[in-house]
């Protein structure tokens, strides 16, 4: 049989994109594989082509109830039969396909991992040939990923129920070295073929915005940019997505809000509004997500920051499923940062996986105070090689704003964070700089130290500018603590000894009052 002849026929590609060859190929000559790609990277080919070349039936492993049906349905327009087993049928249904499955009429079966080991599933596929199993979002095994579901450690077991051990295919948008090394762990992959595509999206336009008035900025970016397309605006809470709903629906837009704790009937009805373009934004939390397929979506603010580059990634790429141009903006606020950190402060988890967590949330803070690519940070995250330095397509590579050397404020930084024996953390140092006669400061004896108002002039937030700049360039080290404590690092050096000059954005760190700070 010729892969490319079954890949016309059945789904009308000439080509198979980035990946997809190997893979089927792959399982195909009875490997073990595992496929990481992008959303919108075609992992559904992967697994589809081979089982219709195959002997015997599929079994599809997902974790995703609601996009089941839409599955089945795609794959039988084509000519592909195909049904699913979950908890949405009732005992007659179920029956009634478990008999169909006997008698083979299916070629792939989709299935909910919480039914895998029930004794009924379990007795119908005895009678059956199953020529692989494939799961699709296979991170959903790891803890350390942000969509664990426990249902997902019933795989294993399922798996090594089979006299034969079939061979299986795992897929995931997940890219990052420790949740890959817990899938092929938990999964017990053997000698797997693994295929990482690239992690660039090149339709996708990446922005950081650090707005002093959040929702004023949006007011402006809506009415500016894609004024009838739809979008997505992530909050961090339920009771941010409430009261965002409520502004924008008081603007006149097109709206609604989505979140884990309504009512479930409104939920979907607010999604498939959204879906079916009836409305044209929608504000939801993290819990709007995964299966989200709505090819069109042309913008994705996040109001809020969530809590790693991983979680930033999946949710930007929502947008521009299609290929078309789409835009990613990433609203910062250090409030937000306190917010993240709360949230993992009160997730019950092990000293050191909350450690992991600050460093994730670290390097998404850094994302954010970076004046290189955008688009290359990124993609250095997922262990990707940058080739050029400008992407053309971020916000930071399209800024011209003007540039002053900061060279003299990072001394003062630095010396003052070294003054106060690195014990403290950015509210205490920016406090120290500007002078602050805050009771703390005082109980402390911080006003003694010689660095101590040396940074009057400057705003709150333009010392904390500086300060997350240097972080970000690697000059400061953020504790992962629960208080974190600022800490020079080595590189440091070469600012205080004036050996290297640093530069910044004028408009977020200008001095405000007098200049004669700025005489040198
Ligand atoms: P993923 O599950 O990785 O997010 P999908 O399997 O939904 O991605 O595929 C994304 C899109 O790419 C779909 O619209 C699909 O039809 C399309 N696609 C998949 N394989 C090919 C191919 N070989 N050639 C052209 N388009 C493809
Ligand atoms: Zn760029």
């Amino acid at each position: 049989m010729n892969i490319y002849k079954e890949l016309k026929t059945y789904f009308g590609y000439d080509t198979f994109k980035e990946g997809q060859e190997k893979l089927v190929t792959g399982i195909l000559a009875g490997k073990d594989v595992l496929g990481i790609m992008p959303t919108g990277g075609g992992k559904s080919l992967c697994y589809q082509l081979p089982a219709v070349m195959l002997e015997g039936v599929t079994i599809v492993i997902s974790p995703l109830i609601s996009l089941m049906k839409d599955q089945v349905d795609s794959l039988n327009e084509i000519g592909i039969n195909a049904t699913c087993i979950n908890s949405t049928l009732d005992q007659e249904e179920l029956m009634e396909r478990i008999k169909e499955i006997k008698e083979n009429q299916y070629k792939i079966l989709f299935v909910a991992p919480e039914r895998l080991n029930t004794n009924i599933f379990r007795n119908t596929i005895r009678h059956i040939t199953v020529s692989f199993v494939a799961i699709d979002e296979a991170h959903c095994i790891s803890q350390w990923g942000h969509d664990f579901r426990p249902s997902y450690i019933e795989i294993p077991k399922f798996i090594k129920g089979f006299a034969n051990r079939p061979m299986v295919a795992a897929f995931t948008a997940t890219a990052t070295k420790e949740i890959i090394i817990e899938i092929k762990k938990l999964i017990e992959l053997q000698k797997p073929i693994e295929i990482t595509t690239g992690f660039d999206r090149p339709n996708l336009f990446y922005q950081v915005s650090k707005a002093g008035n959040k929702f004023t900025y949006l007011m402006s970016y809506l009415k500016e940019n894609f004024q009838s397309e739809t979008g997505i605006i992530y909050c961090s809470t339920r009771k941010t997505v409430e009261s965002l709903v409520k502004k924008l629906k008081e603007k006149g837009f097109s709206v609604e809000g989505y979140h884990g704790g309504m009512n479930a009937d409104i939920r979907m009805k607010n999604q498939e509004d959204f879906m079916y373009n009836r409305t044209r934004i929608i504000v939801a939390t993290n819990a709007f997500g995964m299966g989200i397929d709505k090819p069109d979506v042309r913008f994705v603010i996040h109001y809020n920051m969530p809590k790693n580059m991983e979680a930033y990634y999946q949710e930007a790429g929502r947008g521009g499923r299609d290929g078309e141009k789409s835009q990613c903006i990433l609203m910062y606020s250090p409030s937000d940062v306190v917010k993240q950190k709360l949230i993992m402060e009160n997730e019950y988890s092990s000293p050191e996986r909350q450690a992991l967590q600050y460093k994730n949330l670290q390097y998404l803070i850094d994302f954010c105070h970076t004046n290189d690519c955008l688009r290359n940070k990124i993609l250095t995250y997922f262990g990707e090689v940058i080739i050029e330095e400008d992407c053309g397509n971020c916000s930071n590579c399209l800024d011209r704003s003007e540039m002053i050397d900061i060279t003299l404020e990072a001394q003062k930084v630095l010396s003052c964070i070294y003054r106060i024996d690195q014990r403290y953390g950015v509210n205490i140092v920016t406090q120290v700089l500007r002078g602050s006669k805050n009771k703390k400061i005082l109980q402390l004896g911080l006003d003694k130290v010689s660095t101590y108002n040396i940074m009057k002039n400057y705003s709150e937030q333009g010392v904390r500018e500086i300060i997350m700049t240097l972080v970000a360039r690697g000059y400061i080290h953020v504790t992962t603590d629960k208080f974190p404590v600022l800490k020079l690092t080595a590189q440091c050096r070469e600012i205080l000894q004036g050996d290297v000059k640093i530069h910044h954005k004028k408009e977020l760190v200008e001095a405000i009052g007098s200049k004669d700070e700025k005489e040198r």
